[in-house]
């Protein structure tokens, strides 16, 4: 058999491969891995059998079309999982819609409460560890779902909302999205009342999908630690989603995160390269254009798109950590039930990614803090933060009308 290559290559790497993998287990199973992003609230809700019902879609079962279900997640040694109440900018009804997304994630966690463990504060990671569990914490992707007002904010909290990504692809009045024309330069007044009151409730500040100009002032204006919970380095993928290297330096003394995201685009320059001719300068189809036929025309004129690989997010990883600090990087993988890169494919693949971390150098104490202790640290400063803050100052009232520009 010496000598003989396998898949991995020679049998020599094969080795070296399983002994990485064994001891990325090894290192999950000790401390638990926290996950920043996760659409399969979306997902659930778009199924055409399950159309929100979450015993319908069974998460028991391995769902083959999909990317997350409790076989995988357990398989992918996932100890605890940020679940996004997201929706489109342009759904109607955006208040309701994301009170029945938050609803989603609460029916599943009251649906297998032998798997999740309604995670509400830091130290619910560590408990739902020693229940065999895995945590299961709340975010709001989009604040259209404010519909302009403060108040929402509140009762998302009662409802266990921890962190609120403040747009998605679009732009609000209030903040600039990264992948839209800006209509607020930066953030407004408005923009600026909410992120006081996500510091007040105690709730994570997210600036993943909100343009570079937005982040920075958000780092002027919060007053506790912020996230970027699914976004990678600029300086590695020219995509308006991924963080320039000022914000990254910025982190370290906000206390920040950056949590490293498996979506294609994100992570590969050769992939966006492929795609530039066919995108608007913020990196989506133009409007009317279906991304996936515009893709098929695209391949069939100049073959087939380059695909993101693993290696190429721990290339990202690396250039986090040597830019933004070991303290400043986690991991946002934003499943979604959609293409992954190669070696990515589902959330049993985590280990893998740790893996691939452990043959490029990363000592344990490193992996330990990108795994989850860089959040859980972000996390208690925020809910430290927010109980002072909450001692001291009332509610802000008001809608976006009550707070004009200076
Ligand atoms: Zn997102």
């Amino acid at each position: 058999m010496l000598g003989l290559p396998t898949m991995d290559g020679p049998i020599g790497g094969a080795i070296r491969e399983d002994t990485a993998l064994a001891r990325a287990r090894a290192l999950l199973k000790e401390v638990p891995l926290l996950d920043g992003h996760n659409d399969l609230p979306w997902v659930i809700r778009s199924d055409p059998q399950a159309r929100g019902d979450v015993r319908l879609y069974d998460l028991n079962r391995v769902h083959e079309r999909g990317d997350t279900d409790i076989p995988r997640l357990r398989e992918g040694m996932v100890g605890g999982q940020f679940w996004a109440a997201f929706q489109p900018t342009n759904a109607a009804h955006p208040a309701r819609t994301t009170l029945e997304q938050i609803d989603v994630i609460r029916r599943t966690e009251e649906a297998y409460p032998e798997t999740f463990y309604p995670a509400r504060s830091a130290s619910d990671l560590a408990r739902a560890k020693r229940a065999g569990k895995i945590a299961s914490f709340i975010a709001v992707e989009g604040g259209v779902g404010l519909e302009e007002s403060l108040a929402p904010l509140r009762i998302w909290q009662a409802a266990g909302v921890r962190m609120m990504t403040l747009c998605h692809n679009e732009s609000l009045a209030w903040v600039d999205s990264a992948t839209d024309a800006p209509r607020a330069k930066g953030l407004s007044a408005f923009g600026r009342a909410v992120i006081g009151e996500l510091n007040r409730l105690g709730i994570v500040v997210d600036c993943a999908h909100v343009s570079h100009e937005a982040i920075r002032q958000a780092l002027d204006v919060s007053v506790a630690p912020i996230a970027l919970s699914h976004s990678n380095a600029f300086a590695l993928c020219d995509h308006p989603r991924n963080a320039p290297d000022d914000v990254l330096t910025r982190l370290k003394h906000n206390g920040g995160i950056i949590m490293a995201t498996f979506v294609p685009g994100f992570i590969s320059q050769p992939l966006r390269d492929y795609l530039a001719g066919s995108r608007d300068k913020y990196g989506k189809a133009p409007a009317g254009v279906d991304p996936k036929a515009a893709l098929a025309a695209l391949e069939a004129q100049r073959g087939p798109a380059p695909r993101a690989t693993l290696e190429e997010l721990a290339d990202h990883i690396v250039y986090l950590v040597e830019t933004a600090g070991v303290d400043h990087v986690g991991i946002g993988s934003d499943f979604f039930g959609g293409p992954q890169p190669l070696g990515l494919e589902s959330v049993a693949r985590f280990p893998y990614l740790f893996a691939e971390l452990i043959r490029r150098g990363f000592a344990k104490r490193a992996l330990a803090k990108i795994a989850s202790g860089n959040f859980l640290r972000v996390l208690r400063a925020v809910e430290r933060i927010g109980k002072g803050l909450r001692q001291e100052a009332s509610p802000r009232l008001g809608r976006s009308e009550d707070f004009p520009e200076e």
